[in-house]
């Protein structure tokens, strides 16, 4: 035997029995998003390499160690989408999306980073974000809140809790910044290598860092909130005023500041205490400067990103009961005529009125082995095919739920007498 060529390390296989879960939370949040009256926008996964080093911003740990980029044969430094908000603003800019416009959107797909694969974190990830440009908030900042929260509700999840914080405008983000560079500067002693450089080249890292030995220090650092403008500061009262009034709970918490470079005003965390160490599940924040940045012209800009993974692990945990992910019907035909006439009576349940999913046996087999294929396929009848049945133009009808007992219908029959046993169950 030759050898066998293994995966990746960090990205995962979705396999067919774990499809059924994906495709229903997949569904609902597409559903959520449109019933807002988002709308879907589809980019590629590659982009330059420069976009993400531009608006991710340099010193980060995206930019710095997780981004898997290479050369194309043209020489072109390309790079894996590590996240989708720069793709959909390049996209947004160079489709002329945001000229005199304003847009809802959303977009779901995976995401590569190179990070040490653990449970919940992968280097082949999936998220479903939403994007929302040309609105100043804090009502649309409200309502991007509120669905994520609607999200949950419809996913039976309810150990989550959502953090706010503001980052307020760049001019008060660099007084803090000072302030920070200040603080630090005045405990080098606690701060590891990789921290010291972070101290010299993006301040504000720092409180994002890990490190037990550090929490104490972050805990005793000063405050953005002491530096906020007053317009971010009205901004932020009311849209915790308005996630009040919607009865939505949150806690303000002053050390988020969130691990990329684009992000002002509102940042948001919804957290878990149910997947260990991987507690973030959904993440966003105003980015009002991006668009400028990347050549666009000045918009407000706001959205968040939800990790999949680590979302439907929270469904699994909160054991919320899925659709049946099984066909209506299993078409068991034995012998050779039988097998014949079973695919195209199956075409012609497919065809009838409301479309029933039929699953046809495949490769023979006695009656036996047939129905044991039935009953794993997760079907809720069989319909059965012997030779007396497709001599008399009748097929047995089975119910694989318990209930009746088989009973025969003729051919012309078979939808309604199909339609009445599902109704039935
Ligand atoms: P973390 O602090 O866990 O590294 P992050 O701040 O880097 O998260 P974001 O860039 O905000 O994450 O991405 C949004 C969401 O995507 C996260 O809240 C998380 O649910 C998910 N996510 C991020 N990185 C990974 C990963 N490597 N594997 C699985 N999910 C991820
Ligand atoms: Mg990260």
């Amino acid at each position: 035997m030759s050898a066998k060529v293994t995966g990746i390390r960090g990205m995962s296989d979705i396999l067919p029995d774990e499809t059924p879960l994906w495709q229903y939370v997949e569904g609902i949040l597409r559903n959520v998003a449109q019933s807002y009256g988002y709308r879907e926008f589809r980019v590629p996964v590659v982009e330059r390499s420069e976009l993400f080093k531009r608006s991710i911003g340099e010193v980060t740990d995206i930019v710095e160690k997780e981004m898997y980029t290479f050369e194309d044969r043209n020489g072109e430094s390309l790079t894996l989408r590590p996240e989708g908000t720069a793709g959909i603003v390049r996209a947004a800019i160079s489709n002329g999306l945001l000229h005199n416009q304003k847009q809802k959107l959303w977009y779901t797909g995976p995401m590569f980073r190179y990070e040490k694969p653990q449970k919940g974190r992968y280097r082949q990830f999936h998220q479903f974000d939403v994007e929302v440009f040309g609105y100043e908030g804090p009502d649309i900042d409200a309502e991007l809140i509120l669905m994520s929260a609607r999200i949950w509700q419809r996913l039976g999840i309810d150990a989550v809790q959502l953090q706010l914080n503001s980052l307020g405008t760049p001019e008060s983000r660099a007084a803090y910044r000072d302030q920070l560079v200040e603080y630090f500067s005045a405990h080098k002693a606690s701060l590891d290598e990789e921290n010291l450089q972070r101290l010299g080249k993006n301040p504000m890292r720092l409180l994002d860092s890990k490190l037990p030995e550090m929490q104490s220090v972050i805990a005793g650092a000063p405050q953005l909130t002491e530096c906020l403008d007053q317009e971010s500061s009205d901004h932020f009262a009311e849209l915790q005023s308005l996630l009040t009034e919607a009865g939505i709970s949150f806690v303000v918490n002053p050390r988020l500041v969130r691990g990329l470079d684009y992000y002002s005003r509102t940042v948001f965390e919804w957290v878990t205490d149910q997947l260990g160490a991987q507690g973030a599940v959904c993440a966003g924040g105003r980015y009002d400067g991006l668009v400028e940045q990347l050549g666009g012209r000045a918009t407000p800009a706001i959205g968040w990103a939800m990790g999949l993974e680590r979302l439907i692990e929270l469904v699994r945990i909160a054991e919320t009961p899925l659709p049946d992910p099984g066909p209506d019907v299993y078409l068991v035909a034995v012998g050779d005529a039988a097998g014949r006439k079973a695919l195209l009576l199956a075409e012609e349940l497919r065809a009838a009125a409301g479309g029933l999913s039929v699953e046809v046996n495949a490769g023979g087999g006695s009656f036996k082995s047939q129905f044991k294929r039935a009953d794993k396929s997760g079907a809720r009848l069989a319909v059965i095919l012997g030779e007396e049945e497709l001599a008399a133009g009748q097929a047995g009808l089975k119910d694989l739920r318990g209930g009746a007992d088989q009973r025969t219908v003729a051919w012309n029959e078979l939808t309604s007498a199909i339609a009445q046993s599902l109704q039935a169950q």
